[in-house]
């Protein structure tokens, strides 16, 4: 039978609370693998096995969506055998076929948690590389820099050859740290943004400003899409979708065009706060990075701030656009976060932005025009969907 090893990530230096994170980490497994078929998780020290309970599971595709759990160090797949050698031996051997195949390097590793085991570990370490010295003969030994290390271990329950360990995705589990708000755009940061604090332990929900009709309905399902990209990473997304056009086409009239797009940020800072409260997220979180545009120089920033009445995480902020790139294309997000679909900022973007704005002038500019009916009227059609 072939199981799964995962080991704890950041989890397992956790004090007293260890418990918390690891009972999320095991619901975001279980509900990671429930589509997939039946499976048997156990936990012993910090390690988890998950054992599919029929034949027909696709391991491999287990493995996948596994390695996208936050919490996780290190996800290896192993195949269990009776703890006798003449077994470990003869089915061990074939089972690492794959795994030394292309290797030309390997050394054996043992561990032998059950003593009563009869060969000692050096033993058990020359027998099992001598008979795959045996099975492989293109392979050498090499103890100091294998290609592939390979890893018996003797387990209470049974013999356990190890196949490649793969890098888990690290972080925390989605859940452990609370609830927060993504302001997502169809653009390339803000997913990447919700992907580093889904992995710091966050929920997210996202809340995308559409335009309507200068905005078109395809550059809402790109919006969509990102959210089912997402998904491999967060757990259940709630996507929160606002027309943002009245506000839009009132900022248009009644600010000069300079200051466009700070206040049009302050009020979706505004909107996003509202929704916060009434549904309990306790952070923002935006794709923002000093420097990157007008709107993202340090006072435009600090206007833009001054609107929030929650933290505003911005985890790309020192990042720059090709390690924010390879991110994105790292979760798979980047190609959709490139069609050329018009996102409603374009639309209303000033000739001249304002890269020096002053709080007291910003806000001066934005009182002297009523915005609330219209957030109002736009927070009462907000539409919800669930991916
Ligand atoms: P992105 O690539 O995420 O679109 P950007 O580099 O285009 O970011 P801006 O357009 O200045 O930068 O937007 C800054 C942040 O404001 C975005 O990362 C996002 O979090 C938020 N934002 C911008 N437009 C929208 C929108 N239409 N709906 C929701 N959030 C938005
Ligand atoms: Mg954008």
């Amino acid at each position: 039978m072939e199981v799964i090893m995962l080991k704890y990530g950041e989890i397992a230096l956790k004090g007293q609370n260890k418990r918390t994170f690891e009972e999320i980490l095991i619901k975001n497994i279980k509900y990671k693998l429930k589509p997939m078929g039946e499976f048997k998780l156990s936990r012993m020290q910090s390690t988890i096995y998950v054992e599919p309970q029929s034949d027909d599971i696709d391991l491999d595709l287990a493995v996948k969506k596994l390695l996208c759990v936050f919490g996780l160090g290190a996800v290896q797949r192993c195949l269990v055998l009776p703890k006798d050698y003449a077994a470990i031996s003869e089915k061990g051997v074939a089972y690492l076929e794959n795994a030394l195949r292309t290797a030309k390097t390997f050394k054996v590793e043992a561990k032998r948690a059950d003593k009563s085991f009869p060969m000692t570990t050096p033993m058990l370490q020359r027998e099992f590389g001598g008979d795959i010295l045996t099975a492989y003969p293109h392979l050498t030994v090499d103890v100091h820099n294998p290609d592939v290390t390979l890893i018996v271990e003797i387990r209470d329950r049974g013999a356990y050859i190890n196949d490649t360990r793969l890098t888990g995705a690290g972080g925390l589990p989605v859940g452990s740290s609370g609830r927060a708000l993504l302001l997502l755009s169809g653009g390339i940061d803000s997913p990447v943004a919700g992907y580093m604090m889904a992995k710091r332990g966050l929920k997210i929900s996202a809340l995308h400003f559409e335009s309507p009709p200068y905005t078109t309905e395809r550059a809402k399902m790109k919006v969509e899409t990102l959210c089912e990209k997402l998904l491999a990473y967060c757990g259940a997304i709630k996507l929160y979708t606002i027309n943002f056009t009245r506000l839009q086409e009132a900022i248009q009239q009644n600010a000069p065009e300079e200051y466009f797009t700070i206040i049009m940020r302050r009020l979706m800072v505004e909107i996003s706060n509202r929704i916060s409260e009434e549904n309990g997220y306790r952070a923002l979180i935006t794709g923002e990075s000093v420097g990157q545009v007008a709107s993202q120089t340090l006072s435009a920033m600090s206007c833009i701030e001054r609107a929030a009445r929650f933290p505003v995480l911005r985890p790309l902020v020192g990042f720059d656009k090709i390690e924010i790139t390879e991110l994105a294309r790292k979760i798979d997000t980047f190609e959709t976060s490139i069609l050329p679909y018009e996102d409603c900022c374009s639309v209303f973007t000033p000739r001249h932005p304002k890269t020096n704005p002053k709080l007291k002038e910003v806000e001066q500019i934005q009182e002297s025009f009523d915005y609330e009916p219209f957030i109002q009227q736009s927070i009462q059609e907000i539409e919800v969907k669930m991916f």
